[in-house]
């Protein structure tokens, strides 16, 4: 499916990339000879040894410890860069539920101002601040971004109200950076459905048969799934941009 060639050398961040679709996405990248920042929260340290273990493999990694929800994340990605002499793919894939079962859409007393806040600064602000950062070098490798937006975008199911809205802004943003980093630089964005990774491991196994019953494939996704579309997007698809791949099974269709 990937050309080994037009992977190779390239130069990667990826964020949230320790753990679930965003270490996926290492371990494809860097199998193809891509050089990869793995952004991870800081004093995470079963992410550190995450990255340890796939460098200790000969992968060409190294680690990028920042909180997306901090302004200072912006510094961490400019010293990626640094790092990696240039840049010609954002992952934006770092993201939060923080629930560990879903808050129902009715239940409008249960979202508290924090909860919002939270939920947006690490999955929205924290994507526009990482390409913010980014932009330069995207600019000059004429490179792409790939954003990782959810199904719940729609607003019709979720683990909460915020999170939707959340995933929902981040298409718009999808839509609006490709306008503002055109034509150097594309910029899409992945809809994932349920897909098996640790932010999803809570939910019973009854939930999960219900959710797989409802797709037309009759089983939920693998976080390889999502990561092979993400580097499709940003290694292929040369004539795409600000579009949105949903990516569940066939459960909205
Ligand atoms: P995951 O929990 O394994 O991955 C999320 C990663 O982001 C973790 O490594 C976590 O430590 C990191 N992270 C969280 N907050 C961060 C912060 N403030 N700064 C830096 N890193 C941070 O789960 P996943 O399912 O692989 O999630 C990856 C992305 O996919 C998320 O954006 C999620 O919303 C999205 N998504 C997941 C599903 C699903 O069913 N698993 C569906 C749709 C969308």
């Amino acid at each position: 499916m990937f050309s080994e060639s037009a992977i190779a050398g390239r130069k990667v961040l990826v964020t949230g990339g320790a753990s679930g679709i965003g270490l996926a996405c290492v371990r494809l990248l860097a199998a193809k000879g891509a050089r990869v920042a793995i952004n991870h929260l800081p004093n995470d340290s079963q992410a550190e040894m995450t990255v340890t273990r796939l460098a200790d493999t000969g992968a060409d990694v190294f680690s990028c410890p920042a909180d997306v929800g901090d302004v200072a994340v912006e510094a961490a990605v400019t010293d990626a860069i640094d790092r990696l002499d240039g840049l010609d793919w954002l992952i934006n894939n770092a993201g939060v539920g923080l629930v560990r079962e879903p808050i129902p859409f009715a239940d409008l007393d249960a979202l508290s101002e924090e909860f919002w806040g939270t939920i947006l600064s690490v999955n929205l602000l924290g994507a526009f601040r990482c390409a913010r950062a980014a932009a330069p070098a995207l600019r000059e490798a004429g490179g792409a971004i790939v954003n990782v937006s959810s199904a719940s975008a729609e607003g019709k199911r979720g683990t909460s109200i915020p999170y939707s809205v959340s995933k929902g802004g981040l298409v718009t943003l999808t839509r609006s950076l490709a306008k503002a980093l055109a034509p150097q630089v594309r910029v899409n964005a992945v809809a994932p459905g349920f897909i098996e990774t640790p932010m999803t491991e809570q939910r019973d196994a009854q939930y999960r048969d219900s959710v797989a019953q409802d797709c037309l494939l009759k089983r939920v996704g693998t976080a390889n799934e999502v990561a092979e579309t993400i580097v499709f997007l940003c290694s292929a698809g040369g004539f795409m941009t600000g579009e949105v791949i949903t990516i569940d099974g066939g459960r909205s269709f």
